[in-house]
């Protein structure tokens, strides 16, 4: 076998592989030129009809833009009611926005260990934290897997709380043959580049209840309205009220149109990325004995957001930081999703502590993702398996 890279031997690649990127054409680029030529940069009909291309692709009634996925969750939890002293369930195998929205709100999150198959949160430990404080639930559908959702549903009835989904990972995943997006009371999405579907910055937050969309839509502008259901009086056609403390969350309309030109794509992005799976899943079949592979639900189509492999350290010479760096060293984009959120120097601050979430914490040990991404070659993911099987079979016991 080849010397690797970080011993000086020649890389997998000559060009670096990075882990996710966006897939931009000449239609979208022609979609914002049109709308930066035309008479409404924000705040215009194309962020309104862009919220509608959402909203009915993935079965919603309605749709709340903004600027970008961490205002959406920002947003939800305002919506939900989230105030001083509220508790709110969430999961430490995310990205850190998925808590610091209750932070926001000056709200508690309260972690929730995470199933060691499926990395989402642990449904079944969920009911032990609830107290007379917890408000709502935001699980995550991490790498785009849903979450068990009508677990979390019936707990949330049973203490009527709000499920705020995250599904930042998750536009086009379905869960029971459901779009994600037409199962929890509100879902937020983000457009970040490496999501499923990317406007460069941009999110949104759709429901079903027509009393979170005036609240989600408000809180956008400042919760500043004109609307005639909302003010105290009214001085004249002109007169606006600010009812509440908003903020500047809006969405450009240029990025609106590029996301109705993404989302024109969405089932072909899905679809590349699905093959690419499979190229993983059967190529990685000899390596089963030093690497878990992806877990996958029956009853959920994941929108694989994120490809993460789990190293079987009893099997290796060395451990995961060694691993990652010759991955990195033979031009392959790794990454790790996530350090538990709590592990962070801010929460420990705020007084968390590790051993939290023991199944998380286990799992930030070993896990590393690998590229995936709708624009990859069949090459591209060819380099990126011989390159673990290289690593992989150099450090095996
Ligand atoms: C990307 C992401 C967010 C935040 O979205 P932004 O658009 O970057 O603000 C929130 N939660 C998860 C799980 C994410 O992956």
């Amino acid at each position: 076998m080849d010397e690797l890279a970080i011993n000086g031997g020649k890389p997998t690649r000559d060009t670096y592989l990075s882990y996710g990127s966006q897939c931009i054409d000449d239609s979208d680029i022609e979609a914002v030129v049109k709308v930066i030529k035309g008479d409404y940069l924000t705040t215009g009909p194309t962020v309104k009809a862009f919220e509608e291309r959402v909203a009915s692709f993935v079965g919603a009634k309605y749709a709340v833009a903004v600027s970008n996925g961490t205002a959406a969750l920002h947003a939800a939890c305002y919506a939900a009611g989230i105030g001083e002293g509220d508790e709110v369930i969430v999961t430490p195998m995310t990205f850190a926005a998925s808590s610091n929205c209750v932070l926001y709100c000056k709200g508690k999150p309260v972690f929730v260990d995470i199933n060691p198959n499926t990395y989402n949160i642990d449904a079944n430990k969920i009911e032990q934290k609830i107290t007379a404080k917890t408000k709502a639930i935001i699980p995550v559908d991490f790498t785009g897997q849903a979450a068990d959702l009508d677990k979390i549903k019936e707990i949330a009835a049973k203490y009527n709380l709000t499920v705020i989904e995250d599904a930042a990972h998750a536009l086009g995943s379905e869960y029971k043959n459901k779009k994600i997006g037409s199962v929890s009371h509100m879902t937020t999405f983000s457009f970040h580049p490496v999501k499923p579907i990317t406007t460069a910055e941009g999110g949104m937050v759709v429901t079903d209840d027509k009393k979170l969309y005036d609240k989600l839509s408000m809180f956008r502008t400042h919760a500043i309205t004109r609307d005639e259901r909302f003010l105290s009086k009214n001085e004249g056609s002109w007169y606006y009220e600010q009812i509440d403390l908003g903020y500047n969350y809006r969405i450009t309309d240029m990025q609106c149109a590029l996301g109705i030109s993404q989302m024109d794509k969405i089932d072909g992005f899905l679809k590349r990325r699905r093959e690419l799976v499979k190229i993983y899943n059967d190529n990685f079949k000899d390596l089963e004995a030093y690497i878990t592979l992806p877990y996958e639900e029956k009853f959920s189509s994941s929108g694989w957001h994120l490809y993460i492999i789990k190293l079987k350290l009893e099997k290796l010479k060395v451990d995961r930081r060694q691993i990652f760096e010759a991955l990195k060293a033979e031009n392959i984009g790794v990454n790790v999703h996530y350090i538990p959120v709590y592990l962070h120097p801010y929460y420990e601050k705020l007084g968390y502590k590790k051993g939290l979430c023991i199944e998380a914490e286990k799992l930030y040990e070993k896990i590393i993702t690998l590229p995936l991404f709708p624009k990859m070659k069949d090459k591209d993911a060819m380099d990126v398996i011989k390159a673990v099987t290289k690593v992989i079979m150099h450090y095996a016991k």
